[in-house]
């Protein structure tokens, strides 16, 4: 059996660590948090709103305390090209049920189970002389620190990365004193995640989510392009001055959804945060000054900006095939090769198709994209729609759980035609018209200020 250390005791840190001793290796965690901190000291570190496959891998190592907690059962996405006025909605189920669980009632709880488990703990900073001392001491040294400073140690792969820097800028809060329940007129979404999509200014998403102190809540977040209309959170220094600035925003742009947020309160008082992802993709292999091999995992090897609640998820998916690799390398030969063999079987399975994903969504909307968007026009998310229009639109809710399932619809004109032929029995360009006529006759009733009729949820309900 291995020896082997990770410093970061995040989501990534601890699942990493948790699998391996399962795997009956000997796994010390240095983190600067011990698990008393996590509930004390800092804001959650993201959303980390997981999809079904990820709670698998929960399920498989007995990690999901929180199965009945809040799970989320589908995706309500309202796109907008400008504001004020609102060109489609889609509502798609999702198969198997999503989690959000508070990460700092989530890495306390398993920093204690890791202990129970076997595993060491210990709770320092560690800083590159450190890094050498426990390289030296360990077969293999994980480094799962998310995107702190110590991740510098990886260089950039700008053959993979798409970006120079940051895309959004975002603030998160967490809210209480929200409705859990945000279904409409009938049609059954409640514990759906709320997406208001600006192509313009940016985008706002809401998430039910299961709070540190056990209640049920709402993580909300805004994804503001810089210098456009969301980007206003620069002076604020506090939750309560985030949450302030939310409400204007929701009122001004986001009409519909404002009376759900207009007595929200902030959830405690580190529920929030401002901040910004490079998303960019890391050389999994650090080198350190004596030339011993540490490697990258979770955010630290992958950054991604959190549009899609994908960067949990795509730890999850590189802890997997790592696992997978430890468990088949019996000579515990942990070398340079190794380690970006084992990035790069995660990066051909799924992580590209989950950048691309999240790429889609950060980038300006796709011909592909419009027409994969008009060829769900109609769905209702309601549990007897058994129509084209609701197929499409869970397959685009499922891909969040499964990237490799529709990415390509959204880069590739004619895959999205073929796919849409596939379903409709050849009729991708009819659909095409009717949507854009009903999408039209919806917009002409909002320049007229009259409500849509278009969707069932689609009427701005002001408060
Ligand atoms: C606003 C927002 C919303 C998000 N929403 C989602 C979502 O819905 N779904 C999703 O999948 N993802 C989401 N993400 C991304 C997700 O939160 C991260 O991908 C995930 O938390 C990363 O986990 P990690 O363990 O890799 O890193 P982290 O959670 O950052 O953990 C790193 C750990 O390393 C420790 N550490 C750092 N440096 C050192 C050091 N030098 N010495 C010792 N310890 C150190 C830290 O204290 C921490 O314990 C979101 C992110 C943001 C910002």
């Amino acid at each position: 059996m291995s020896k082997i250390a990770i410093i970061g005791s995040g989501i990534s840190g601890l699942m990493a660590g948790i699998g391996l001793l399962e795997q009956g290796h000997h796994v010390t965690i240095y983190s600067n948090l011990s698990a008393e901190d996590w509930l004390t000291k800092v804001p959650p570190t993201g959303t980390a709103c997981r999809f079904a496959a990820s709670i698998d891998l929960e399920e498989e190592f007995g990690l999901n305390f929180w199965k009945d907690s809040t799970p989320i059962n589908g995706v309500h996405l309202t796109f907008c090209p400008k504001p004020g006025r609102q060109l489609i909605d889609l509502m798609g189920r999702l198969d198997r049920p999503a989690l959000a669980i508070d990460v700092r009632l989530q890495s306390y709880t398993w920093t204690l189970e890791f202990e129970k488990r076997g595993g060491m703990t210990v709770v320092a900073q560690v800083d590159i002389p450190m890094l050498e001392t426990i390289a030296a001491d360990n077969d293999l040294t994980l480094v799962a620190a998310g995107k702190a400073d110590i991740g510098k140690l990886f260089a950039i792969d700008e053959t993979r990365s798409v970006y120079d820097k940051p895309q959004r800028k975002l603030a998160m809060f967490v809210v209480k004193n929200v409705a859990m329940d945000r279904s409409r007129d009938g049609i059954l979404m409640n514990h759906a995640i709320k997406f208001n999509f600006f192509g313009s200014e940016g985008e706002q998403f809401s998430v039910p989510y299961w709070h540190r102190d056990g209640y049920q809540c709402f993580n909300s977040i805004f994804e503001a392009k810089p210098g456009r209309a969301f980007d206003t959170f620069d002076d604020c220094k506090t939750g309560e001055d985030v949450l302030d600035q939310a409400k204007a925003l929701f009122k001004q742009y986001i009409p519909w959804d404002y009376p759900w947020l207009k007595d929200a309160e902030l959830a405690d008082p580190k529920g929030w945060l401002k901040g910004s992802v490079h998303p960019c993709y890391k050389d999994p292999v650090g080198t350190l000054p004596s030339g011993a091999k540490v490697m990258a995992v979770g955010d630290t090897a992958n950054a991604m900006d959190p549009i899609a609640g994908q960067g949990a998820n795509n730890g999850y998916r590189q802890i997997r095939v790592l696992l997978e690799a430890v468990k088949d390398n019996v000579e515990g030969d942990y070398s340079a090769d190794w380690m970006r063999s084992t990035f790069d079987t995660y990066y051909e399975q799924i992580g590209k198709s989950t950048n691309a994903f999240n790429n889609i969504l950060l980038d300006e909307i796709s011909p592909a994209g419009i027409r994969m968007l008009c060829a769900q026009y109609g769905s209702t998310g309601a549990i007897d729609d058994t129509s084209v229009q609701q197929k499409i639109a869970n397959d685009f809710v499922n891909n969040f759980d499964n990237p490799n399932l529709l990415t390509d619809c959204f880069l590739d004109e004619g895959i999205a035609k073929a796919y849409i032929n596939r379903l409709t029995g050849g009729k991708a360009a009819s659909t095409d018209v009717k949507a854009k006529m009903s999408i039209a006759l919806g917009q002409l009733r909002q320049v007229f200020g009259r409500p849509r009729t278009d969707h069932p949820l689609a009427n701005p309900r002001l408060g």
